[in-house]
């Protein structure tokens, strides 16, 4: 039996990789500091044998264990967890990808990183592919987290000139779903919650910037087939879907699907807020045979399910 470490195993994306995994019939190590992960995430894995969960950082985490794959989906990841702590998010992007790679190298593992559409900045091509090198703000709030993840995908490629470790490299777009923490300030999180309290729903700026939002199922399916695929297919590689929406008609349709009384109260612009976002997926269709299937109204729903749930 083979074995994964998922490294922010307690997470949103760790935690559905954790189910993903198992139901792939592998063993699984989830690690997690809990910085922003949440223990309930993955409570109901407790029972399953092939399962071990333990408290720990990306940065120091070692083990004797076999290791065969490598998740390293361990960082803060929405832009208010990120930046209550920059530095830590900055290290544990830098110090946690190369202490993953040292393992991986160990154990001739397969490593995945969790990269980010983050790394394209505030784009000037629309839509984003894989060999646009981003217009990225080095010196910004968000820079910790941008330009974390871009040393990160740099360490991952320098590990695979320097000593062939098998790398794969995904760059996750904007991914929403069932397990999202409802206090990180993500939009689709903000916008069910303040929906579902009959709250003012808290649009920024005027609400034209656009995103374009992945089920996590979608995501889960594209993850995994990047993980189990041919060695030479290392990316990076977009993953999302590419029905790209404002932020006003994602507003406008969680009020219309929560049939709530909150109304729209428009708040000022975090700076270096990316205008517009949409992957080209050619190279994960072609590559992958990746499709994403959800369409966003049923997402929402499941989503808008699960928040009816906690809050
Ligand atoms: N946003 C918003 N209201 C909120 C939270 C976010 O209008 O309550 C906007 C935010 O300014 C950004 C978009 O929604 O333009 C997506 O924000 P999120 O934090 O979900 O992700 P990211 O900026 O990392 O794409």
């Amino acid at each position: 039996m083979k074995t994964v470490l998922i490294t922010g195993s307690a997470g949103f994306l760790g935690s559905h990789l954790c189910d993903k995994m198992l139901s792939c019939g592998f063993k699984v190590i989830g690690i997690d500091n809990l910085c922003s992960g949440n223990e309930r995430n993955i409570s109901h894995l407790n029972a399953d044998k092939n399962f071990t969960f333990i408290k720990e950082d990306v940065i120091s985490f070692d083990t004797g264990e076999k290791i065969d794959y490598i998740l390293n989906f361990a960082c803060p990841a929405s832009p208010v967890a990120y930046q209550r702590d920059p530095l830590f998010t900055s290290d544990t992007c830098y110090l946690g990808a190369r202490n993953m790679l040292e393992m991986a190298k160990r154990n001739n593992a397969v490593i995945l990183q969790a990269s980010t559409s983050e790394v394209y900045g505030d784009p000037d091509v629309s839509p984003q592919n894989e060999n646009y090198c981003g217009n990225v703000n080095p010196h910004g709030i968000r820079s910790c987290y941008d330009e974390g993840k871009r040393i990160a995908e740099s360490l991952m490629f320098d590990y695979a000139r320097l000593f062939g470790v098998k790398i794969k490299v995904a760059r996750i777009f904007n991914t929403y779903g069932p397990r999202m923490d409802k206090n990180d300030g993500r939009v689709v999180s903000n916008f069910i919650v303040q929906a579902l309290q009959n709250k003012p729903i808290t649009v920024y700026g005027r609400g034209e910037q656009t995103r374009s939002f992945c089920y996590v199922d979608d995501l889960v399916d594209g993850i995994t087939k990047l993980l189990l695929s041919k060695d030479d297919i290392i990316g990076p590689i977009n993953i999302g879907t590419d029905f790209e929406f404002s932020i006003s008609w994602l507003a406008n349709t969680v009020t219309e699907l929560i049939k709530t009384s909150s109304e729209i109260e428009y708040k000022s612009l975090p700076s270096d807020d990316p205008q517009k976002r949409r992957p080209d997926l050619t190279l994960a269709k072609q590559t992958l045979g990746y499709m994403p299937k959800v369409s966003v109204l049923d997402g929402l729903a499941k989503t808008i399910e699960y928040f009816r749930q906690i809050v």
